[in-house]
């Protein structure tokens, strides 16, 4: 069973704007879950250990980008539980000269660092991730594994996700998660309580969310709100950069800025624009992803941008 280092809490945010346009703003520290396996990576792989355990399965393997905080969470968990496992990762460039690859990528260097095996596949390959030909050859290739989906996204991984809001969450009138895959969000729509508004921030230009989420619910309180995209998945700009600087300096609070950065960017605006209601009390997810922070710095020094402070 994986076991959290430290419980979440709700962090209070004071603002002038908040005070303005009387709103209440709290974030789940869910990134305190554990260090390194973080935030919802650590709900959804939760039970899904534990059914690989039960099953005396000594292996996962799993499906990620260069930097995804999947591929990080796995490995570290894997580490922990004392399972093998292997990342089919996207980019079969990345394989070439993988001491290279380590050396410039902190995500596979941490990865690698916790025992995960990798499996590059070039992206066309990449697309073919979930159909039965390309399966099989995995089995092929690597014998018995307890499989994970790309971003932990299945059936136990919702029931995990389900744990994250608590009874004294009851307070609160919506309830907002960054959205990758869709599998944080149908936990929080299924246990949300009946008053509750949910607002899902995709991180990605998209159109299949909405479905993809509706497999795991069976209740319409929930929107998606497309506008805090940024351009696209991993995409950042001068903007984002500043806004999660100055939140982690005003209210030490760390963003990662791939989801919670762009969620909460969206929360603020949102509330400029007077979405919300006046006495609207509002409760904002902090997924985790911290981890990302240090591949995106690369990327911004690369392109002589401001960097994310750590
Ligand atoms: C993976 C991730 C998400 C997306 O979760 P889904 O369940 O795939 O929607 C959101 N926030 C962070 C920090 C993540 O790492």
């Amino acid at each position: 069973m994986l076991i959290p280092q430290q419980q979440p809490y709700n962090q209070y945010i004071n603002d002038c704007l908040l005070k303005k346009k009387e709103i209440t703003l709290a974030v789940k520290r869910e990134d305190l879950l554990h260090e390194h396996i973080s935030g919802n990576k650590f709900r959804k792989l939760y039970y899904n250990i534990i059914a690989a355990k039960e099953k005396d399965y000594d292996t996962l393997l799993t499906f990620g980008g260069a930097y995804s905080n999947h591929i990080a969470a796995t490995a570290a968990a894997g580490k922990e539980y004392g399972l093998q496992t292997i990342g089919v990762i996207r980019g079969q460039e990345l394989g070439e000269n993988l001491e290279k690859t380590l050396k410039e990528n902190p995500t596979l260097a941490f990865a690698h660092s916790q025992g995960m095996k990798f499996h590059f596949v070039s992206r066309e390959a990449y697309r073919h991730k979930t159909e039965p030909e390309f399966i099989r050859e995995l089995f092929r290739l690597f014998g018995r594994f307890y499989l994970v989906p790309e971003g932990g996204t299945n059936e136990l991984a919702v029931k995990g996700t389900e744990e994250i809001l608590t009874p004294g969450d009851a307070e609160f009138d919506y309830v907002c998660s960054a959205i990758g895959t869709g599998g944080t969000i149908a936990g929080i729509i299924n246990s949300a309580f009946p008053h509750q508004k949910l607002l899902g921030f995709p991180a990605l230009k998209e159109n299949f969310l909405h479905k993809n989420i509706q497999k795991y619910v069976n209740k319409n309180n929930w929107e998606l709100i497309r506008d805090y995209n940024f351009g696209g998945f991993a995409k950042i700009d001068i903007r984002l950069v500043e806004f999660i600087n100055m939140v982690n300096t005003l209210h030490n609070l760390p963003l990662d800025p791939v989801y919670t950065g762009k969620m909460l960017y969206g929360i603020i605006d949102l509330i400029k624009k007077d979405y919300f209601p006046k006495g609207s009390k509002i409760l904002a997810i902090h997924t985790g992803g911290l981890q990302g922070r240090n591949g995106m710095n690369i990327k911004l020094l690369r392109k002589k941008m401001p960097l994310l402070k750590i």
